[in-house]
């Protein structure tokens, strides 16, 4: 008996001794719950993200993206992320740089991109790569490079997570690079990052970002892995492997000229008789105003069968058959590259234990079928915006 009370006692002292760290231990995360440390970000051709792991309940949040646009206005000051400055400042306006990483300018000479793009690029003194002219007050010409372009991205994604949170702690990054860049492109990428003062922790390709996304990383039942990117200027597909936690790069294929630009193109060529004025033979809609109308409504028949295009004073309904039979052969080519890398590697669409689908153009429901169709019925992951795949994978593998 006295030994049961001697036992309580110690029981008893030894709560209060440890109350004081408990009760700083719930006030201390309540007062100052744990920071973010660590981020991902996309640095995308023609969006990027931030993605971050919430602390308190370990669910992954994207912050919304930024257009992979820098304005260098002539008065010195520069702007991210602002489209609509591209009209008022076509040759300060730089977009799509990251297609200019770490290549050499004589690759795209004679390039007829090259002279599609508003403002000036160039090609830098002892084989530096590509630059950018813009013009600046003084009569005199600055060249920006693509690291300067991709610094001010990144420090404006930075920037307006530092606004969301509050606070400066997060400095870690995972990165994301497209598979088939070179070590050098690899290099710059994280050069990119290192000048916007952040310290990169890791490096990972696109697609197995994506894959680790869904976390097809810890699944058992996951070897052969398909990641289906098609973006606004290219479409990229990647085979992995993978297992016990690993995930490995094995074949990459693409077309680097085909992307939702190149749908908007075929959807315009279908488009343009409707708003032609037929006894004048003249538009009667300005042709960079339609194609901006005809890339909305390519987005919005992703999800409604039918929408309609007013421009010039000419309205016309329009369905998604018509986007699909005006853009048949831009559709069907997408197929070739998958088709392509599974040939190469000798497998059969049996063989994929999952295809992942990232990029804003995979929300068209005609490609989603046809990849359906092409893998036995079975269809392609696309429960995660295909926007936000990279960023939410890199944000993911900066807590792993
Ligand atoms: P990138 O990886 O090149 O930065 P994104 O993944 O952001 O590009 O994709 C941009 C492309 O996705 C654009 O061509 C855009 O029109 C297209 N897109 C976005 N949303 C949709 C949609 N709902 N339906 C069809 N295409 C879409
Ligand atoms: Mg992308």
């Amino acid at each position: 008996m006295a030994e049961d009370s001697g036992a309580k006692l110690i029981l008893c002292m030894l709560s209060i001794a440890v109350l004081p760290i408990w009760i700083k231990a719930f006030w201390g995360y309540h007062l100052f719950p744990p920071r973010v440390k660590t981020i991902g970000i996309d640095l995308g051709t023609t969006h990027s993200l931030v993605a971050f792991m919430d602390p308190l309940n370990f669910s992954v949040r994207v912050l919304k993206s930024v257009p992979s646009i820098v304005t260098f206005l002539p008065n010195g000051t520069r702007v991210v992320g602002n489209p609509q400055l591209l009209e008022e400042h076509p040759r300060h306006t730089i977009f799509e740089a990251k297609r200019f990483l770490g290549v050499s300018y004589e690759d795209y000479v004679g390039d007829e991109k090259l002279h599609n793009y508003p403002f000036e690029v160039t090609g830098l003194d002892s084989g530096q790569g590509v630059g950018f002219v813009v013009p600046s007050s003084s009569h005199k010409n600055t060249v920006y490079t693509p690291l300067d372009v991709g610094e001010s991205i990144v420090t404006e994604l930075h920037r307006r997570l530092v606004n969301y949170l509050g606070y400066k702690t997060m400095t870690k990054v995972v990165i994301a690079a497209p598979a088939e860049f070179t070590l050098k492109q690899k290099e710059l990428t994280t050069k990119i990052f290192e000048n916007a003062g952040l310290k990169v922790i890791g490096l990972l390709d696109e697609p197995t970002a994506a894959a680790m996304a869904y976390g097809l990383h810890d699944k058992t039942s996951m070897n052969h892995v398909i990641v289906y990117d098609w973006g606004g200027g290219t479409l990229d597909v990647a085979l992995l492997w993978v297992q016990n936690g690993n995930i490995q790069l094995l074949a990459t294929d693409g077309d680097r000229n085909l992307g939702g630009a190149d749908l908007d193109s075929c959807f315009l060529e279908s488009l343009a008789p409707h708003y032609l004025d037929t006894a004048s033979g003249k538009q009667k809609c300005h042709h960079h105003i339609l194609r901006q109308k005809v890339e909305i409504a390519k987005e919005q028949l992703s999800s409604v069968n039918v929408t309609s295009i007013s421009c010039g004073g000419r309205s016309k309904k329009i369905s998604r058959n018509d986007f699909e039979s005006g853009c048949k052969n831009v559709l069907e080519r997408a197929l070739v590259p998958l088709r392509k890398l599974l040939k190469d590697a000798r497998l059969n669409a049996s063989d994929v234990d999952a295809v992942v689908m990232v990029g804003g153009s995979t929300r068209v429901p005609s490609i989603r079928q046809k990849i359906t169709e092409l893998f036995d019925g079975i269809p392609p992951l696309t429960d995660i915006d295909p926007d936000t795949a990279v960023a939410i994978g890199a944000a993911r593998a900066s807590n792993d």
